[in-house]
């Protein structure tokens, strides 16, 4: 478990190598919850920045993976923001889950003996309070864009802060070391779909690029997913 500051008012808190972002203006905003466990960290952080949980006032995830959304019911324990999710990440067919052969066990946890588990895996389409098409603004760190980039799930969503240049990707692409990658085959439902958003993600001005799992990229993380485009073709090379 650590934090870093990223900017002043811009934390990573990481928990079980799953990021979080806490934004600390007069309200408090969180962008993803974690796994379920994680919580009493993110508590603490808050506290240790002379802040109340209770101050939290919206919650944004990038999308529906437990790993992300695992910490919400924790949270609501003390505070009662709302929630906003993309809608393709929220309104999900009875028979799928988001996750790669989501159809197949999709069916499978609507048998009687399984239906419990499929609240665990999937969030409830109820408790989303702001269903996001893409394109939406919030007037957060000097405005935050909500940028779609579907393909590590459906309703996947990056998070860009033009004034900063700051991209909070999301799943939507991974790292390792200080090289960006492709999301994983076996936890993303349609890579045609990512490779898609990644030739949207290279075309943005990004100075620091957040990521779901993993440290920052702050030097040159335009190169990097300038140079992962170019490998898979989805830019031409120059
Ligand atoms: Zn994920």
């Amino acid at each position: 478990m650590y934090t870093l500051e990223i900017i002043p008012g811009l934390y990573q808190i990481t928990v079980r190598y799953t990021n979080m972002f806490l934004i600390t203006e007069r309200s408090l905003t969180l962008i993803d919850a974690g796994f379920r466990g994680s919580m009493p960290y993110v508590f603490e952080t808050i506290h240790k920045l002379g802040r109340e949980p209770a101050e939290i006032g919206l919650v944004i995830l990038t999308h529906n993976h437990l790993d992300h959304t695992g910490g919400l019911d924790e949270l609501r324990t003390l505070a009662s923001p709302r929630v906003a999710a993309h809608r393709a990440d929220v309104h999900i067919p009875e028979d799928t889950i988001p996750y790669p052969g989501g159809n197949y066990i999709g069916k499978l946890l609507k048998t009687p003996v399984f239906s419990r588990l499929r609240r665990h895996l999937v969030l409830d389409g109820d408790s989303i309070d702001i269903k996001l098409e893409g394109g939406e603004t919030f007037d957060i760190l000097g405005g935050l864009q909500i940028v779609p980039v579907p393909g590590h799930t459906p309703g996947s969503i990056s998070l860009y802060f033009p004034v900063h240049k700051i991209l909070v990707v999301g799943d939507a692409l991974a790292k390792r070391r200080n090289v960006v990658f492709m999301p994983r085959k076996t936890v993303s439902t349609d890579l045609k779909e990512a490779a898609n958003s990644l030739r949207k993600i290279a075309g943005m001005e990004v100075k620091i690029l957040l990521f779901g799992h993993g440290r920052p990229i702050t030097v040159d993380p335009q190169g990097s997913l300038k140079r992962l485009a170019e490998k898979l073709g989805v830019v031409q090379k120059e």
